[in-house]
C-alpha cells in the first residue's frame, strides 16, 4: 500500500504546488510509482507546473464524467509518474469527505506516493486531503513571521487527527523560498526551530529562494530539466532523501 502525503499550508504562494511536483519528479526518478493529486481544485496550477498539454487535461476531465472517474482521469507525465487533475471544483465537493478518501485509498493499491497539491485555504477541500492523507508536510516560507497561519493549520491538523484520521503524521515543516543572506529570513527559521523542532520537527533540508524554482512554474519544466545542478534541484533531491528515510 501506498503512502498519501498532503502538500498542505492554507496559505497561498508558499510553493506547495512547486514542491509536489519536484518531490513527485524526484520520486519518480528514485523508481518508486507516484501520483500527483491535484487537490487545489478550480485554480488546477498542477498541470501548468508539469507542462501537461492541455489537450490532454480536457481530455481526462472529459472522461471524469463518468462514474469512474478517480480511475479514468488519471494521465501519465513521465515513467513512474501519474497525474489526477482536478475536476470542476464543485463536482469534486459534492463528492464529500468518506467517498474522497475512498477513491484516493483505492488508488493506493497502484502507487508507492500519492502526493496531493492542497488548496490554499483551510476550507473543506483541504480537510478532505487531510481525511484521506498518512501523513502531510507543511511548507513555510522564510519570508515572513508565519506563526498565525501555522497555529491556526496545526490546530486544524490536530482537530482531524482527533475526529476524522487518527493515524494522521505530520512529516514535518520544511521551510521554503529562504535567503539566508538576510538577517530576517535567518531569524525566523531560527524561531520555526526553537518552537517546533522538537515537538512537530523541520526538515533539515530547507528550499531556497530561487529565480530557476519560479521559472519553472512559468514555463511548465521540471526544475531537473531548467537547472539540474542549481541549488534548487539540489534541494529537492535531498529533501526526497529525507521523506525517503522517513519511510517506516
Ligand atoms: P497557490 O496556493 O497559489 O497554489 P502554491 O503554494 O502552490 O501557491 P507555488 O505556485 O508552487 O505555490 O509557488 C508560488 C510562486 O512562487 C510561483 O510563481 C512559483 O514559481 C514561485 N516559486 C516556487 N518555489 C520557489 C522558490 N523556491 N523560490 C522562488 N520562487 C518560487
Ligand atoms: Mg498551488
Amino acid at each position: 500500500m501506498g503512502e498519501i502525503i498532503g502538500i498542505v499550508s492554507g496559505k497561498g504562494g508558499v510553493g506547495k504546488t512547486t514542491i509536489t511536483a519536484c518531490l513527485g519528479s524526484a520520486l519518480s526518478y528514485a523508481g518508486h510509482r507516484v501520483l500527483l493529486c491535484d487537490g487545489d481544485f478550480g485554480l488546477r496550477d498542477l498541470d501548468l507546473v508539469l507542462g501537461v498539454a492541455n489537450e490532454i487535461i480536457y481530455d481526462a476531465l472529459d472522461a471524469s464524467e463518468d462514474k469512474d472517474y478517480m480511475d479514468d482521469a488519471v494521465v501519465s507525465i513521465a515513467e513512474n509518474l501519474d497525474f489526477l487533475p482536478a475536476s470542476q471544483s464543485a463536482r469534486w465537493e459534492d463528492i464529500g469527505r468518506k467517498k474522497y478518501k475512498k477513491l484516493v485509498r483505492r488508488l493506493c493499491e497502484e502507487y508507492d506516493y500519492i502526493l496531493i497539491d492542497c488548496a490554499p485555504s483551510l476550507g473543506m477541500l483541504t480537510i478532505n486531503a487531510l481525511v484521506a492523507a498518512d501523513a502531510v508536510i507543511i511548507p513555510v516560507p522564510a519570508a515572513y513571521l508565519p506563526v498565525k497561519g501555522l497555529v491556526q493549520l496545526l490546530k486544524t491538523i490536530s482537530m482531524v487527527k482527533r475526529r476524522l484520521n487518527r493515524k494522521l503524521q505530520i512529516e514535518g515543516i520544511l521551510i521554503t523560498m529562504a535567503d539566508f543572506r538576510t538577517n530576517f529570513a535567518k531569524d525566523i527559521s531560527a524561531k520555526l526551530y526553537e518552537a517546533y523542532d522538537s515537538t512537530i520537527g523541520i526538515f533539515k533540508t530547507y528550499i531556497p529562494q530561487s529565480v530557476r524554482a519560479a521559472e519553472c512554474g512559468a514555463e511548465g519544466i521540471s526544475i531537473y530539466k531548467h537547472d539540474p545542478n542549481g541549488n534548487a534541484a539540489d534541494a529537492y533531491h535531498r529533501l526526497t532523501l529525507e521523506v525517503l528515510s522517513h519511510e517506516n
